[in-house]
């Protein structure tokens, strides 16, 4: 019998799955997108003071990469109590808020295709 000693070869691409970070990334594209969905006011609330654009989804969550029904414009700052991006991703109100706000946003996307 033969027995030949072969290395496997190294796998072509990096990485199957992108990280979390890499998945969670806001690009310009979707940055922009959202900031003329909002009309320059929070989503939420309908206030103008320092948007943020905020994730409706955890970055673990999102599949692939993060798309402009992924986020929205909020009012922040996140860290600050009582605030849009802070309600959404401390509250569970708001993290109801958020499910709903992007499911929306992607049956709209989907009627406009
Ligand atoms: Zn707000």
């Amino acid at each position: 019998m033969n027995f030949e000693l072969r290395a496997v070869p190294k796998p072509k691409h990096k990485r199957f799955k992108r990280t979390a970070k890499e998945r969670g990334r806001i690009t310009s594209e979707v940055y922009e997108a959202a900031l003329e969905r909002s009309g320059g006011r929070c989503e939420r609330c309908g206030k103008c003071d320092y948007l943020q654009c905020a994730h409706l989804i955890r970055r673990w969550k999102v599949e692939v990469e993060t798309t402009v029904n992924d986020v929205a414009m909020l009012c922040g700052p996140s860290v600050n109590t009582g605030t849009c991006h802070n309600i959404i991703d401390y509250t569970q109100a708001g993290k109801e808020w958020a499910e709903e706000y992007r499911d929306r946003l992607y049956r709209r996307a989907k009627i406009n295709e």
